[in-house]
């Protein structure tokens, strides 16, 4: 079942659709540039949702819709949201299509669209114009909302989720009646992120504020995490912006403050998307397939049974209900596969690709000892453990994967972060996949955009807990006080 993944090391794109397609997580739709979400990839993107979901919600905020269409003119209340976001949007003019009379299908004309409707490439205008109706006064703030929703950007080259036309994301929409607590909203979401990827993704994240160039169209900052992916190139996880009164203005939305004064509200707005299973993907996973941290996968625990004979399969049977339900109990998921229809070789490659984090194999003899064979997925390491006492020893070896499958990441990254004192020195490093490379920048827009037009890396983030340095930019020899990350990235 293995057999066909290309080697990391070969081809690390062709590896990671491999693992994509073979681990039925996702496949390529007729659509260009839109997926399709298979079972198993879904049931991952689930488990991410619950997660999130849950921390929205501990930190206050609630989950709303808003429409899918936004009126075009909405669209140009911003003037660098619309700059930003023009290139990549989806349209609706009609709403009718009728029969030629010649049996083909074809648009109806006559049932144009008054004013054309945008697919939401993200909701901060519908929401803008939807919040002037909510905010009077300081009382009705602030508003904490987060939506779980698809959205529409038509991009022009695509990679299975983490780059889709269409794609899954949360968006949070928040509404304050100061500067400062806009802010602390921001950055409290980046920390949400940044805990998320780390204790439950085992992915470690930088994180930072984004320079100029890279910020998000109509934001003030844009904070982010990024992570590191097992060729070297940098991965954007997360995003969260400070909007500042940019979008309260362009939508008209005032409140009173308790001084009694009329003014504009501010505000932020964070999203993850699809992406993220990309990212785990691309951190984790090896030539035998998926690894996936045991917090998020969907199966932690795969039983699969070798017998000679229905006595034996019963004996198993009996052995692995029992402990299915002591493992379900101390909320482990758990899988017993006792299909007939495949060897248990082919089980075993199966669950490997699928990166289900320990496989239990139950054979007769092993009922006799006493005994279950273990592999775990993240370290390919086999062993006898007794059954006595079992689902404890699985309970805690979930928490010893999670910390491998994090510190393997983490350890990575150290390796992976350089720093380089030349432009030479950067561009060496970069054709060696060096990873993050910090080096220092002179803080221009137009020193970074000809380096990424030079090099193809970007300025990934200013690192938040940046320690200040003089230095001289790397490109312009100007000075420069703190050290930034680049690298090329998805
Ligand atoms: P943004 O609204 O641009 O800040 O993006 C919010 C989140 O969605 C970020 O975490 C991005 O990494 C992710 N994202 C942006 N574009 C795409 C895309 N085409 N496919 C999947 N994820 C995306």
């Amino acid at each position: 079942m293995s057999k066909g993944i290309t080697s990391k090391n070969e081809d690390y794109s062709q590896w990671y659709n491999d693992i994509v397609i073979k681990a039925d997580l996702a496949e390529h739709s007729s659509v260009k540039g839109c997926m399709v979400i298979k079972p198993y990839g879904y049931s991952i993107w689930e488990k991410m949702q619950a997660v999130l979901d849950q921390k929205f919600k501990d930190t206050g905020h609630s989950n709303a819709y808003f429409p899918l269409f936004i009126p075009k003119s909405f669209f140009s209340k911003e003037a660098s949201h619309v700059e930003g976001f023009a290139t990549e949007c989806a349209v609706v003019t009609h709403y009718r299509l009728k029969n030629d009379g010649n049996g083909n299908i074809i648009v109806d004309e006559t049932a144009k669209l008054e004013e054309e409707l945008i697919v939401r490439p993200t909701s901060e205008t519908i929401i803008w114009n939807t919040y002037k109706g909510w905010i009077q006064s300081y009382r009705d703030l602030p508003i904490l909302v987060n939506q779980w929703a698809n959205v529409v950007r038509w991009e022009m080259r695509t990679r299975l989720f983490l780059r889709t036309t269409e794609f899954l994301w949360q968006e949070g929409h928040t509404a304050h009646a100061t500067s400062d607590e806009a802010i602390a909203e921001t950055k409290q979401m980046l920390d949400v992120y940044a805990d998320f990827a780390e204790n439950w993704m085992g992915l470690p994240v930088v994180k930072g504020v984004k320079t100029a160039n890279e910020r998000f169209a109509g934001a003030l900052d844009t904070y982010c995490i990024e992570a590191l992916m097992q060729d070297g190139k940098a991965l954007q996880a997360g995003t969260s912006h400070f909007l500042g009164q940019n979008f309260a203005k362009a939508f008209d939305v005032k409140f009173t403050s308790k001084e009694g004064k009329q003014e504009h509200v501010w505000a932020s707005s964070w999203g993850v998307s699809t992406r993220l299973i990309g990212a785990l993907i691309m951190a984790h996973s090896d030539d035998a397939g998926l690894v996936l941290p045991p917090k998020l996968a969907p199966i932690q625990v795969v039983i699969v049974p070798i017998y000679k004979n229905d006595e034996e399969l019963q004996k198993i049977g009996a052995f692995a209900a029992e402990l299915s339900s002591k493992l379900k109990n101390m909320g482990v998921s758990v899988k017993y596969d006792n299909r007939d229809t495949q060897r248990p070789g082919f089980k075993f490659a199966e669950y490997e690709l699928k990166g289900v984090p320990v496989r239990l194999a139950i054979g007769g003899r092993d009922m006799e000892n006493g005994t279950v064979e273990l592999a775990r997925r993240d370290t390919r390491e086999k062993q006898t453990v007794p059954q006595d006492g079992l689902e404890i020893y699985i309970a805690q070896l979930m928490e010893e994967i999670q910390a491998n499958i994090y510190n393997k990441a983490l350890n990575y990254r150290a390796e992976h972060i350089t720093e380089a004192n030349s432009y030479d020195e950067l561009k060496e490093l970069l054709d060696g996949k060096a990873g993050f490379i910090a080096a220092h920048w002179d803080g221009t827009p137009e020193t970074e955009q000809k380096i990424k037009e030079e090099t193809k890396a970007t300025i990934r983030c200013i690192p938040l807990d940046n320690k200040l340095e003089d230095g001289v930019c790397i490109y312009s020899g100007k000075p420069s006080i703190q050290r930034v990350l680049f690298a090329r990235a998805y």
